[in-house]
């Protein structure tokens, strides 16, 4: 397959300390753009990472039509490069794709436009253990107009981040507050969709809980107000009395990647895994009965972040001690290991380049 590529003259990552990162605040020297028009995507162009043109009729700014994905490439022990699972990530930007009327891509094209995109910007994936590069590829609507239809022209990118932990706490347990009034998705919304409204109206809970000081906000179904569905940008799983049970895929959460790896491993390791509805009040009984055993987020940019205390109305729960439990840290172990290269890979998760 052609692809354009228009190098940078001059590599900014002489300027970038790679042992000492945040999340998401630097990105690689160059970008990846496949355009659609005339009902197919268009040669793929590599050029140096910076601003886009937009006219500010275009779309997707007053409308939304966007769809978006992360995933994250490691620097393994063998001095490759590991990809964790891209055919799954594809599949769900393809899936976000279908609900918000955007054309789907191909995977040659996608992973194609990746890996040459990874061949010039390779040595930005750091080194350090706990460390990797986030990888961002998005679509939107280029089409100029203003009035709600479906657009006819797009562009898709891949974008790459060199990272390390999303939460300041990193392994250490997050704080969780369910919000009595804002709701994040209802059943036939966007929830399964990976597309910015659903960021967009998490905004204002998520500040007035860090107004708190608390992490995140832990979303109740948009009806009752009963059941846990997920985190900002993690799937929840709770272990009551040694099973771990998790919130189901029935229309209104994201369908983490993190999460069906874990309850893979889980499942392998005889873990009792079910995938059913839980109501907070189960959660803070099993708390006060003492069978509440551990709860942690499952997400790409964390992998697994324990949950060391939820708010719920007036009553506040602490989870193992505010400390992470076995189970999240060989979870964590388990999947990391495999991300690095350090154990073999069984369930054919890595693409190693
Ligand atoms: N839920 C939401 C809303 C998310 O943004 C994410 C992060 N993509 C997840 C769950 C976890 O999904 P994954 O494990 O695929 O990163």
């Amino acid at each position: 397959m052609d692809v354009k590529v228009a190098r940078t003259k001059k590599s900014k990552l002489s300027n970038v300390d790679i042992n000492n990162l945040g999340f998401g605040e630097v990105f690689s020297d160059h970008m990846l753009i496949i355009d659609y028009k005339n009902g197919r995507w268009q040669t793929p162009q590599i050029v140096p990472f910076g601003e886009i043109s937009i006219l500010p009729s275009s779309c997707m700014i007053h409308y939304g039509q966007v769809v978006f994905e992360g995933l994250k490439a490691f620097y393994n022990k063998q001095g490759g490069i590991n990809i964790f699972r891209p055919q799954k990530y594809h599949e769900r930007m393809n899936k976000s794709c279908r609900r918000l009327c955007i054309p789907e891509i191909s995977y040659d094209l996608f992973i194609t436009g990746l890996l040459e995109l990874l061949k010039l910007d390779k040595d930005w994936v750091p080194r350090q253990r706990g460390y990797s590069l986030y990888i961002r590829p998005f679509i939107f609507a280029t089409d100029s107009y203003i009035g709600v239809r479906v657009s006819e022209t797009y562009r898709f990118m891949i974008i790459f981040s060199p990272v390390g932990a999303y939460y300041k706490e990193g392994l250490d347990p997050v704080r969780l507050i369910t919000s009595g009034e804002y709701v994040r998705a209802v059943k036939g919304g966007l929830g399964t969709a990976k597309t910015p409204a659903n960021y967009a109206a998490s905004l204002l809970p998520a500040n007035e809980a860090k107004k708190k000081g608390i992490t995140q906000v832990l979303w109740l179904d948009a009806i009752e107000h009963k059941y846990i569905e997920e985190v900002g940008t993690m799937n929840i799983c709770f272990v009551i009395n040694n099973e771990l049970i998790t919130p189901p895929p029935d229309g209104t959460i994201l369908e983490g990647i993190t999460r069906d790896s874990v309850l893979r491993l889980a499942r392998d390791w005889r873990i009792k895994v079910s995938e059913r509805p839980i109501s907070i009040d189960e959660v803070i009984s099993s708390s006060r009965n003492g069978t509440l055993n551990e709860v942690f987020g499952t997400g790409t940019a964390a992998v697994i972040s324990p949950v060391g205390e939820i708010q719920h109305l007036e009553t506040g729960i602490t989870v193992n001690g505010n400390k992470i439990g076995a189970l999240s840290q060989k979870l964590y172990d388990a999947v990391t290991a495999i991300q690095y290269g350090e154990k073999p890979d069984t369930y054919g998760w890595i693409q190693t380049v």
